[in-house]
């Protein structure tokens, strides 16, 4: 789909997946501006296939849009496109409990602009793929450095958005991690340095007693569509949830960590490394607070309970 700044998105068309042809001097190689969202669609018993929320991530791409001087398809043209691209390749949607079909929606400014401004023609486009798990753990505990130097996120900046550069911006303290053998990095605020933010590509639960806390949205994280959704499940299952700045000392004497977002869904923390000092979480497998709410996450994403809360979006095959 195209639009001129200014303009309204046209209708789209599918495409056989294959290179796209882009000017040299595209906003998007030459600015960054780029956005993109992530949401999986999963195959029911019944062969029908279940989306979770993409309404949700129409109205993150629109915000983001916003701050990144673009404009956006409306929800309707969003989640449209989306069921149409997930049907012309349902045969890519995994068997039930075999993994699901990963959707890459993706937004970025296609036309030429040499001086800094944004660009005068815009693409959006979705491609798909289907995915296993995201962590080469699986479904085990995940093991984070907290990173005391680099920050993917500053105050007044693009870290509460979707936008290509910030995945830039974690490549070398994750790569680094990755290297000396840790998941993934955790990242700090960059004002006081002692308050969590978020993982790379995933946010952040801390879990003592009957409280989970996780860290208030204010610019820096990225609103995860899971973080929200897991908050209203627990506080459905009872927990005390709070969104507040989470020191991380807080971690020390954690019961529990756990990370949320569409790739890793609900991932256990086994140990986080914080100034040098490893802090483990139990030995294998799940905490009881992230297996209960993975359970449920999972269970309404792949309709195998009610779905009380209106989340999931049903495509029948006939
Ligand atoms: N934080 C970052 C930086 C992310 O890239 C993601 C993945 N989109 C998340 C959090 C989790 O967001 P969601 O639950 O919407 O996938």
């Amino acid at each position: 789909m195209k639009c001129s700044q200014g303009g309204n998105f046209s209708k789209g068309e599918l495409q056989r997946f294959g290179n796209i042809e882009l000017n040299p001097s595209a906003g998007v190689l030459n600015y960054g501006q780029g956005l993109f969202e992530g949401l999986k669609a999963y195959r029911k018993e019944d062969g029908n296939i279940l989306l979770f929320r993409p309404e949700e991530n129409a109205l993150r791409m629109r915000q983001g849009a916003e701050r990144m001087c673009m404009p956006a398809p409306t929800v309707d043209q969003f989640v449209e496109a989306v069921k149409e691209t997930v049907l012309a390749n349902k045969r890519w949607v995994p068997p039930p409990g075999k993994g699901s079909l990963y959707i890459r929606p993706l937004l970025m400014g296609s036309g030429a602009v040499l001086g800094l401004a944004p660009a005068p023609e815009y693409t959006f486009l979705i491609y798909v793929s289907p995915v296993g798990n995201y962590f080469k753990e699986g479904v085990a505990p995940i093991n984070l450095i907290v990173e005391h130097e680099l920050h993917r996120a500053t105050p007044g900046g693009t870290g509460g958005v979707k936008t290509i550069g910030n995945y830039a911006a974690v490549l070398k303290a994750q790569s680094a991690a990755k290297a000396k053998g840790y998941s993934d990095v955790l990242y700090l605020d960059c004002v006081h340095k002692k308050y969590l933010e978020e993982v790379s590509s995933c946010n952040i639960f801390v879990v003592k007693g009957d409280v989970i806390s996780t860290p208030a949205i204010k610019g820096t994280i990225l609103p995860g569509i899971t973080r929200k959704s897991i908050i209203d499940v627990a506080r459905s299952q009872g927990f005390q949830v709070e969104e507040r700045f989470v020191p991380v000392d807080e971690l020390l004497d954690a019961d529990e960590v756990f990370c949320t977002g569409t790739a890793v869904v609900v991932s256990p923390v086994g140990s986080i490394t914080y100034k040098g000092k490893r802090v483990s979480y139990g030995v294998d497998g799940f905490g009881a607070v992230a297996q209960q709410l993975y359970s449920v996450l999972t269970r309404l994403q792949m309709g195998l309970i009610d779905d009380k809360m209106d989340w999931t979006v049903e495509l029948r095959i006939l």
